[in-house]
């Protein structure tokens, strides 16, 4: 539980000596209370103190890693249930399942299928981070092998080993180690052996017990053995059952401060359905609420735009726009005649711009100007959207160089800027575009038919 100013005033050296900017300890401590302020400002705290009050000041919510290098990831760490309160810090990660039981064929199917779904959108590269190894076969070699096969394929995903045999677990994690792998089932009957294995390499150690309080029971368990990078998992076989614990074990951590709960959660959707699309609705509300690894059967395209894409929403900071990488953009197969428009650096926007160009068929260029990641009005109400800003983004991006048209489309809304531009951009002459959108295709082709 959270100290309270008069828990924390007991540990204070009350000297009243001013050094940490407060007239009394007691003011201090009831500012430390508030979290306003930081321990390390009294310099007179004993070490017993600071370690008790760094104890009681953690987050509820532990944040824990997984994976190496380049290719290493947070979970948890969350502070709030809704985003409306705060942003979600650590976004879950995707992971698809494959066991040594499945043949051949339909392990390469799903390793082309994995590495294929491998895009950018709004400047994050978006692919699947985690591939579940599953012991089925109860044999060591067929497992490592593999292994091995995910591994040397599947370059970008991290392996996450599911197993609870710890002598198999243990041959699996020297396969793979170097990739920083998640170990996955730890119970009741091998935690001691499963903690052993995970502290002796620093792993990420999932536990998974049949429901939400043998779940709590295991946790103490194994924090009592001295290992805190976790990752929970109940067995419930029904979608209620699952969302009802990952919820509860999200609400005990934050609205309780229980830290026995205080750890990410993992669901496999693909225990729940064998049903595709059912499996892309139920990995949506999870990533809503509030699983931090989601396992798949499988992924391709029409699961991971709508996941990826509602991920990435949910994941950023509201109070800060979604931009797009300033620059020159080629729609089709535009040359140096094609036409040239100009439009803000916020993401909605352009995404609605490109696609509706695209839609004309008409291959054209995009110049995205530094807009401060506006809509377009906005921008130009901010003065961040002008002559000047459409000059240097076609100084910037070599656009003389590049292209031979001295034409620019710009927003039917911001017309007003025309002769601005015109006197920034000398030899241009600035065309008046339509005011939404949706009307650009009709305008495209009437444009390229002169
Ligand atoms: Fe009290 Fe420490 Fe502040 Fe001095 S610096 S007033 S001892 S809390």
């Amino acid at each position: 539980m959270a100290l309270t100013g008069m828990d924390i005033y007991k540990l204070l050296p009350k000297k009243n000596c001013k050094e940490c900017g407060f007239p009394t300890c007691l003011a201090f401590a009831m500012k430390l209370a508030q979290g306003a302020v930081e321990a390390t400002k009294c310099p007179y705290m004993s070490d017993d103190a600071k370690a008790r009050l760094s104890e009681a000041t953690a987050p509820p919510m532990r944040t824990v890693k997984f994976g190496a290098g380049d290719k290493c990831y947070n979970l948890g760490g969350e502070t709030v249930l809704f985003r409306h309160e705060k942003t979600f810090v650590n976004k879950p990660r995707f992971a698809v399942l494959f066991s040594d039981a499945m043949s051949e064929e339909e392990i390469q199917g799903k390793i082309a299928r994995m590495n294929k779904v491998d895009y950018v959108r709004i400047n994050e590269e978006m692919y699947v981070e985690i591939a579940a190894l599953k012991c089925e076969s109860g044999n060591k070699e067929t497992f490592l092998s593999l292994i091995k096969k995910v591994k040397d394929s599947c370059k970008k995903a991290v392996p996450m080993i599911i197993t609870s045999n710890p002598e198999i677990a243990r041959a699996a994690v020297e396969e793979c180690k170097e990739s920083g792998p998640i170990l996955f089932g730890a119970d009741e009957q091998n935690c001691e052996a499963m903690v052993e294995l995970a502290k002796q390499h620093g792993l990420l150690l999932g536990v998974t017990a049949p429901d939400q309080e043998k779940l709590y029971n295991l946790v103490q368990k194994i924090q009592n053995l001295g290992y805190r990078e976790l990752l929970l998992s109940t067995e419930s076989g029904t979608l209620k059952q699952t969302f009802d614990d990952v919820v509860n074990i999200r609400r005990t951590a934050l609205l309780s401060q229980d830290r026995t709960l205080g750890y990410p959660t993992l669901v496999f959707v693909n225990r729940l359905s064998k049903d595709k699309m059912m499996q892309l609705a139920m990995a949506t509300l999870f990533v809503e609420k509030y699983a931090s690894v989601i396992v798949l059967d499988d992924i391709d395209y029409s699961l991971a735009l709508p996941l990826f894409a509602l991920r990435q929403n949910i994941y950023t900071d509201p109070q800060r726009p979604m931009k797009v990488e300033q620059g020159l953009y080629k729609i089709g197969s535009a040359d140096e005649n094609s036409p040239l428009l100009v439009t803000v650096d916020f993401a909605l926007t352009y995404f609605i711009v490109s696609g509706e160009v695209e839609r004309s068929k008409i291959p054209s260029w995009m110049l995205i100007p530094d807009a401060g990641g506006y809509s377009v009005l906005t921008a130009w109400a901010s003065g961040k959207l002008s002559g000047k800003s459409i000059a240097k983004a076609v100084k910037d991006f070599a656009v003389e160089e590049k292209l031979k048209t001295r034409e620019i489309v710009i927003p039917g809304k911001v017309a007003v800027l025309k002769a601005d531009i015109e006197d920034e951009l000398p030899g241009w002459k600035v065309v008046v575009g339509p005011d939404e959108a949706a009307l650009l295709p009709k305008f495209l082709r009437d444009y390229a038919d002169k």
